[in-house]
């Protein structure tokens, strides 16, 4: 079976098509200024060099026509008709708590995003453009919604609740809901499989260090608590996010700035974070480049960033009573070697100790970085949502058409 992999975003568009006898990639590409003049499709097939196409692209509906296009494309596409693609899976970040796992598409699914778009409303609009778009182009294919939310429905109320009165969250489901859940799953599973221990037995923390960034404490395969909260703004600082702050800071700047709420979120999600402190960039690459040149704001942006990291690797073993993982993902953590020193060197206190050697190996492959006499074991793991996205829609077909 042949499934198509969508992570739609407001007026950008990345897929990939799987082939799950193998799970290999056939293609992948992305559409990008959706909507602006001077739309970008790039695609890259598995067989030869990537292209990239300028032209004007309206709508997403337009978007996945493309993307059909060159999927068939006699030269650059992968398959010889669009009646190949039997099914197609979706990225939905925000599942509230009426989605605890992945699900095919029907009225009523839809109607539930809908009625989240006001907990996500940059990103859950998005994704039902996307779900009407694969309808208008490719009639009644099943299509699969796979949530970052989910994994994260595991968490007790102690963690998930505020302490802010609770008719907020009768009336307006004010919680910590988590987010990048399908890489934290993926993550905490291929460490089990790493270590050749079983997932029931473990209490591991992963790290997903990119632009965004989360961390979790996954105990026996579930997530009891994870960094981010109602939304994808509060833990750790991120590269243009502010992450934890006093909440007292908003009304008072509201106040002092006279800022609207709108500019105050703005301020908080795009303008904060590792931008904000190194006044240069939100790119974890040139934070490090600037701190080796002895530049004191990028070297502040870079000491913020490994601290919060490790207060709440701290906190989450304290969670746990205990840690036997410790596991970088995404971007920075699948990258930056300098990242996971600073992080793993001053937490001595749990007796972690990683090799300088294995941390340096740049590798796509699953890798443990820790010593052997360290307390903790340390990895490194690619994280691969989009797999899981393909696995999820192509279980949830196959089990709808063997009932
Ligand atoms: P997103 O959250 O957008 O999915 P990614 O997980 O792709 O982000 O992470 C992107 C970030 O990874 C970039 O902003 C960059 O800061 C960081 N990154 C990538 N390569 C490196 C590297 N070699 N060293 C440090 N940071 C890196």
């Amino acid at each position: 079976m042949k499934v198509l992999v969508i992570n739609a975003g407001s007026s950008s568009l990345k897929y990939q098509l799987y082939d799950m006898v193998d799970e290999s990639v056939l293609a992948a590409g992305r559409v990008e200024r959706i909507g602006m003049d001077s739309s970008i499709l790039v695609h890259e097939p598995h067989h030869t060099d990537e292209i990239t196409e300028v032209s004007e692209i309206l709508d997403h509906t337009i978007a996945i026509r493309k993307v059909l296009d060159k999927l068939t494309d006699s030269e650059v596409g992968v398959i010889t008709s669009t009646s190949e693609i039997e099914a197609v899976g979706h990225r939905v970040v925000h599942g509230g708590e009426s989605f605890k796992n992945s699900v095919l598409v029907d009225s009523e699914v839809k109607s539930e995003i809908r009625r989240l778009f006001e907990l996500a409303p940059l990103h859950n609009p998005a994704h039902m453009m996307g779900i009407k778009a694969v309808e208008a182009n490719m009639g009644n294919v099943p299509q699969a919604v796979v949530f970052d939310t989910a994994f994260h429905q595991t968490m007790p109320a102690k963690a998930y609740m505020y302490a802010i009165p609770k008719v907020l969250y009768k009336k307006h489901k004010i919680r910590r809901y988590g987010f990048h859940g399908t890489s934290h799953d993926y993550v905490s599973k291929r460490t089990a499989e790493t270590l050749g221990r079983p997932l029931e037995d473990l209490k591991i923390i992963t790290c997903h260090i990119g632009n965004g960034a989360s961390l979790t404490a996954v105990q026996g395969g579930q997530s009891i608590d994870t960094s981010m909260g109602m939304t994808p703004l509060e833990g750790l600082m991120m590269g243009t996010r502010s992450g934890d702050l006093d909440p007292a800071v908003v009304p008072f700047t509201m106040m002092k700035e006279d800022l609207t709420v709108n500019e105050v979120n703005s301020m908080l999600n795009k303008h904060s974070g590792l931008l904000a402190i190194s006044g240069m960039s939100s790119d974890m690459r040139e934070i490090t480049d600037g701190m080796e040149a002895g530049e004191p704001n990028a070297t502040l942006a870079f000491e913020m960033y490994t601290y919060r990291v490790r207060k709440y690797i701290g906190a989450y073993a304290a969670a746990m009573d205990g840690v036997d993982a410790i596991v970088f993902t995404a971007g920075v953590g699948e990258n930056s070697i300098v990242i996971r020193q600073h992080v793993c060197e001053q937490l001595t206190f749990l007796g972690v100790e990683i090799d300088p050697e294995l941390n340096k190996i740049r590798s796509k492959e699953p890798r443990r970085i820790s010593t052997p006499n360290s307390k903790v074991e340390v990895l490194v793991i690619p994280t691969n949502e989009e797999l899981v996205i393909a696995r999820d829609t192509y279980r949830l077909v196959k089990e709808a058409k063997n009932v």
